[in-house]
């Protein structure tokens, strides 16, 4: 059985509104051709899947990732359902990507695939009906081409139609960090509950990225010591602490952590990872690609705390095992939802025409993502259940309960 029935069958609510959530509302899969700069034509396929949609409109990143596959996105668009719930942001959830190898292609091919992409799944989007914004190797500029080519077509400027976007072109303050921010935020209610100081606290980082590099950058500034990180590019040890300051310029230059000079480097990103992994550390934030921490490794780990900077992290068969061995996991449906909060930020000011200044975005992130932490902490008590089986409890207990009042069309 999977973690969303699980909380159903423990909440005890119909099934028969339920079985409503065990499914995708809307998954198109599209296959483009574009033309690569040495003139050959090369043929790609996307996806965009809208997993529900009776909170409100659906919202969701855009990946692209070898790997990408119809599977993947699907889940991932679950999570981020249950993530808006949670959050109390009024979003249902979805996700998007494309399977090709960024890191092989030219800025201008990338910006043709965005917009080719962005043209094939047109009919979904909208800022009333479907919000991208960045995921895995997405950033800021592929929010602004996705924008420019809806517009485009729409006729006129729309930029409540993603998220994640240059600030000039709408986007929020405080965006680019929110999630960094938020799982520092979360980190730090959750050692508190625990009664663990957070000044000094041990860190290893998996993933070095948007969420990862903010995720250390807010940490350090809390007082943390962050021992390892790792990368695509390798990893680095340091337990004395990393210097993260220098690290952070060192990865906007190079946008990787290898060539940085502290502590122990290591050149094979798998074998970095097996070694942060299984570091003796307080705080274990794996923040790079689902499924890293799997039945083969759980037993190794080390770390009190796992914060889920990243989606999925931790399969259904290490959780058990984490479990039994009294590790506190903080999922990624409450951990990562600084990013969706905030772009819920960015979609109001959008749709007002209305900017916030940055102290209030960072004011209203902490009270959105400390209330929805604090719900959870709340369930996970009053349930005698893991923060996991509370997260998931809480969010189809909400996402049932506005299917029950909106009730079955037709
Ligand atoms: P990103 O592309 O900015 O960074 C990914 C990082 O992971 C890079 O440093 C990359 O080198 C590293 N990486 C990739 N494969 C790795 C591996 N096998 N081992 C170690 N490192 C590896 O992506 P991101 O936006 O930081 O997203 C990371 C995760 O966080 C994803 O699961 C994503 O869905 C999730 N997430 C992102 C946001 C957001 O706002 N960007 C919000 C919520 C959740």
């Amino acid at each position: 059985m999977n973690r969303m029935d699980e909380a159903a069958k423990k909440l005890k609510i119909d099934w028969e509104t339920y079985k409503t959530l065990r499914s995708p509302r809307t998954s198109l899969a599209v296959t483009f051709p574009i033309r690569m700069d040495n003139g050959s034509v090369e043929i790609f396929t996307g996806y965009r899947v809208l997993y529900n949609y009776v909170r409100g409109p659906s919202k969701g990143g855009v990946r692209y990732h070898p790997e990408v596959n119809l599977e993947e996105i699907t889940a991932l668009a679950a999570i981020m359902t249950l993530k808006c719930a949670v959050a109390e942001v009024p979003f249902g959830g979805a996700k998007g990507g494309v399977a090709c190898d960024p890191s092989k292609m030219s800025i201008n091919e990338l910006e043709r695939l965005t917009r080719r992409y962005t043209y094939m799944i047109m009919p979904l989007l909208g800022p009333d009906k479907d919000i991208p914004a960045p995921d895995v190797n997405t950033n800021q500029q592929t929010m602004a081409w996705m924008m420019d080519t809806y517009s485009m077509l729409a006729g006129y400027t729309v930029p409540g139609v993603v998220t994640g976007k240059p600030f000039q072109l709408g986007g929020s303050k405080g965006r680019g960090y929110a999630t960094g921010r938020g799982v520092a935020f979360v980190t730090s209610e959750m050692l508190q509950r625990l009664n663990m100081p957070l000044k000094g606290a041990t860190v290893a980082i998996q993933g070095f990225g948007n969420v990862g590099s903010n995720t250390a950058r807010f940490l350090h500034q809390e007082g943390c010591k962050i021992v390892g990180v790792t990368d695509i590019s390798g990893g680095l040890l340091n337990e004395g602490g990393l210097d993260i300051p220098a690290l952070l310029k060192h990865v906007e230059d190079e946008k990787k952590i290898s060539g940085f000079k502290d502590g122990e480097f290591i050149t094979d990103y798998r074998r970095a990872n097996e070694r942060l992994l299984k570091s003796d550390v307080d705080i274990l934030i794996p923040a790079a690609l689902e499924n890293q921490i799997t039945e083969e490794n759980a037993l190794d780990v080390r770390a009190k705390v796992i914060v889920e900077g990243a989606n999925g992290p931790i399969t259904g068969t290490a959780d058990k095992i984490l479990s039994k061995k009294g590790t506190t996991v903080v999922p990624d449906i409450i951990a990562n939802s600084g990013g969706v909060i905030v772009s819920y930020f960015e979609w109001v000011q959008d749709v007002q025409a209305y900017l916030w200044t940055e102290d209030q975005v960072n004011q209203r992130l902490k009270e959105l993502i400390t209330s929805a932490f604090t719900g959870v902490w709340d369930a996970a008590q009053e349930h005698k259940t893991d923060m996991r089986q509370a997260a998931y409890m809480e969010a189809v207990g909400k996402v049932v309960e506005v299917t029950r009042l909106r009730g079955i069309f037709p």
